[in-house]
């Protein structure tokens, strides 16, 4: 069965296209800047040359004819016919508390997403674009929506609860939902498979660390408890936002500066972090480079990092009473030696004890300790592409 996976953005759309029968990817690209007359499209046939072009593309349904007709065309498609997608599965940043999992996309079940709206105002709507587009334009392939807050709602009321008025939850749903979902539920299913053990058996702390990071606690195959919370602004020191402060701080600078909520609301999420500490960078890769240099902020904002990931490590692993894997993933996660060092240093109590060649050299185990450490690349493409055919063939024994 071949799946399209989309993942629409405010003004950018993802997508890649799986053989599941052989979990085989065939293409993906990209096609940014949606919305202006110079919109890019990268498409990445496998196997085959890259195709890059400039284009005027007006709305998401544009972009999405545009991959099609790309995916179709004689010269650069891996497709015969269009009806060759039997499904499509697309990537919803936040499905509140009325999703727990993965589930087909109907006109019922497509209001209830229009609902969780009010939670992420910014990235719901593109992916109900994407949605709608597709219902149009893909009309004969089954749609699956794939939340990346449903992993998280195994979480209890310990978790998710906050220190704040409980009517804000009762009325206003005010909790933690955690994000990153699919990457987390990736990954730790990669580590139990790693470590042949059952995935319901082991304590697994997962690390998302990218330009956006979170950690999951996994206990027994569930997700128990995240860092970031009723937004992604929670949590981890990240590449613009904040993560956990003294909330009593953008409100005393509110008053001072005299700053709106919007204002306040774009220094926390594109001012601070990394890019807040250094003066500007947010790329991790320059932040080594010149805090290996010598610069004391880049190196400062490595350290402030770190020690947060370092905390949460710990706070999981007493949450949970143990910890049998440990796992990094995403672009920092996955690539950089330098953070997993730090991050490890001093965790020997909890049984890390990091083999420095094998840390250098990206190997998949990178502890000699009882606790294994793992580096496992995130798919979050072919995680929804997973979903999907899981949806459907739950649907399918059901009609049976
Ligand atoms: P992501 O959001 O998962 O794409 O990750 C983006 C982050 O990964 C950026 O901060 C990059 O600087 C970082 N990254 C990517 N490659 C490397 C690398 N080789 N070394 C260190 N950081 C990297």
């Amino acid at each position: 069965m071949k799946v399209l996976v989309l993942n629409c953005g405010s003004s950018s759309l993802k997508f890649r296209i799986y053989q599941m029968d052989r979990e085989e990817l065939l293409a993906g690209g990209l096609v940014e800047r949606i919305g202006f007359d110079d919109a890019r499209m990268i498409y990445r046939p496998v196997g085959r040359e890259s195709l890059e072009k400039t284009l005027p593309v007006k709305d998401h349904e544009k972009a999405i004819d545009l991959v099609l007709k790309t995916l179709i065309h004689p010269d650069t498609g891996i497709l015969g016919n269009i009806l060759e997608i039997e499904a499509v599965g697309h990537r919803v940043v936040h499905g509140g508390e009325e999703f727990t999992g993965s589930v087909a996309i109907n006109e019922a079940v497509l209001e209830r997403i229009k609902a969780c709206v009010k939670f992420a105002p910014l990235h719901n709507p593109p992916n109900i674009k994407g949605i709608q587009a597709s219902f149009w334009l893909i009309p004969f392939a089954r749609q699956v929506a794939v939340f990346d807050t449903a992993f998280h709602q195994t979480m209890g009321p310990e978790a998710f609860i906050y220190g704040l008025p409980y009517e804000w939850y009762k009325v206003h749903r005010i909790r933690r939902y955690g994000f990153h979902g699919t990457s987390h539920q990736f990954v730790a299913h990669k580590a139990a498979e790693i470590l042949e053990k059952p995935f319901k058996s082991l304590k697994i702390i997962t690390c998302h660390l990218g330009n956006g990071s979170s950690i999951t606690a996994v206990r027994h195959g569930e997700s128990v408890d995240t860092t970031m919370g009723f937004t992604p602004l929670e949590g981890l020191v990240m590449g613009t936002r904040c993560g956990d402060i003294d909330p009593a701080i953008p409100l005393h600078r509110m008053e001072e500066d005299q700053l709106t909520p919007s204002q306040m609301d774009a220094l926390l999420n594109k001012k601070s972090g990394l890019a807040g500490i250094t003066g500007g960078d947010n790329d991790l890769r320059t932040i080594e480079e010149k805090a290996a240099k010598g610069s004391e902020r880049h190196q400062l904002a490595l350290e402030v990092f770190t020690r947060r990931i370092k905390k949460y490590i710990g706070a999981y692993a007493a949450v949970m009473g143990g910890i049998d894997a440990l796992v990094f993933t995403a672009g920092i996660g996955e690539n950089s030696d330098t953070v997993r060092r730090m991050v490890c240093e001093g965790l020997e109590f909890l049984g890390i004890e990091m083999n420095e060649t094998a840390n250098r050299n990206h190997k998949t185990r990178i502890s000699d300790g009882k606790t294994s450490v793992l580096v496992i690349p995130t798919n979050e493409e072919l995680a929804i592409a997973e979903e999907v055919i899981e949806v459907l063939e739950r649907e399918n024994q059901l009609v049976k």
